[in-house]
């Protein structure tokens, strides 16, 4: 499938700025022949200080059709709440995003799920501010509940307190585990706010793709530097076409080699597991034994004999590092089981 590529500005500012940054975008995606999913921009802005720019509003919303109708780009916008939805609907506006900072509130959630239950929506679903698996899964959950036909998940990182090269930390564990958990699913990166300074956003893009993502969604702005919002993160469309031009799209289609050693390594795993379940028949005999002869269920000499057999010199590290815990854990579960 080809990748889902997302562009705009943060925010809608004025007429002037947001027909520039499309009438820009439209030349580099023809010249380069590029499709572009959908063209975003932001008309109300959840700001963390109230004095920060909050965006254009209602009117920005029929700049944004004229958008749709002069460059026959389809607009995608963020929405808080079931009044935000109606506006769109009126404007002509059928992709809508739910922000990090609604999505920590499911209530809020829900009311705009219910909003748009049994209209043709695109619902792109951003996960929250915290690092909380399940409530990304949920806010999900309540588009599909509501018949949606199209929902897609944007990673965009997550706020946390540590000093970070980025703006909000990828623990990329967390949309990995959403894709296992809805594999039909797509999920975007959005490199913007994840780096939040433009120096990483192509590192960040060609990662998000390595690890099998389904689309890219960018900030881009005719003159970043005087952005009235996210700022430093915003590219121009020539260096948004560049950069594209740059990334390498992974193929997702069967492979030959893949399949056959996919079934190889399924034949290992289940001898794996076959012996794991004869282990575990053996440390049961051991209990047996010990309890018999009154012998201690932790015999730390003996356990330390494990390790040194396995570990050795010149190992990898990192496979060191991996052997260390699989023994471990081996070696916890044995001790529970005879308990
Ligand atoms: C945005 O996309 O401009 C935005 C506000 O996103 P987020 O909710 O991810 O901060
Ligand atoms: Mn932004």
């Amino acid at each position: 499938m080809k990748p889902i590529l997302i562009a705009g500005p943060c925010a809608v500012e004025n007429e002037s700025q947001l027909m520039t940054t499309a009438e820009q975008l439209h030349e580099v995606t023809t010249r380069q022949g590029l499709l572009l999913d959908f063209f975003r921009a932001g008309v109300w802005k959840p700001r963390s200080n109230p004095d920060s720019f909050t965006g254009v509003g209602e009117r920005g919303l029929t700049w944004l059709g004229e958008v749709q109708r002069r460059f026959g780009f389809r607009v995608c916008t963020e929405v808080m709440t079931p009044a935000q939805v109606e506006q769109c609907e009126k404007a002509g506006i059928t992709a809508l995003w739910v922000g990090a900072r609604t999505a920590v509130n499911p209530a809020s959630v829900q009311k705009i799920a219910d909003a748009v239950k049994g209209k043709p929506f695109t619902i792109l679903v951003k996960n929250p501010l915290v690092p909380d698996l399940k409530l990304w899964q949920g806010n999900i959950e309540r588009f599909l509940q509501a018949g949606v036909e199209q929902v897609m998940a944007v990673h965009r990182g997550f706020a946390d307190s540590n000093e970070n090269i980025y703006r909000n930390a990828p623990c990329w564990e967390i949309p990995i585990d959403l894709k296992v958990s809805f594999p039909e699913l797509p999920i975007l990166c959005d490199p913007s706010h994840l780096c939040g300074q433009t120096k990483w956003i192509s590192q960040i893009a060609q990662l998000a793709l390595n690890y099998g993502f389904n689309g890219l969604m960018m900030e881009c702005h005719c003159n970043p530097s005087e952005a009235l919002s996210d700022a430093e993160q915003q590219i121009t469309p020539e260096e948004w076409g560049n950069l594209i031009q740059n990334l390498t799209f992974k193929i997702n289609a069967p492979n030959a080699d893949l399949i056959k050693q996919r079934a190889l390594l399924e034949h290992v795993d289940t001898q794996l597991s076959e012996l794991l379940a004869k282990r575990m028949e053996i440390v049961d005999e051991i209990a047996h034994i010990k309890k018999e002869n009154n012998l201690p269920v932790v015999q730390p000499q003996q356990w330390q004999q494990v390790k040194e057999r396995y570990l050795k010199e010149g190992q990898d590290p990192a496979y060191r590092e991996f052997l260390t815990q699989f023994l471990e854990l081996l070696h916890q579960a044995s001790i529970q089981r005879q308990k």
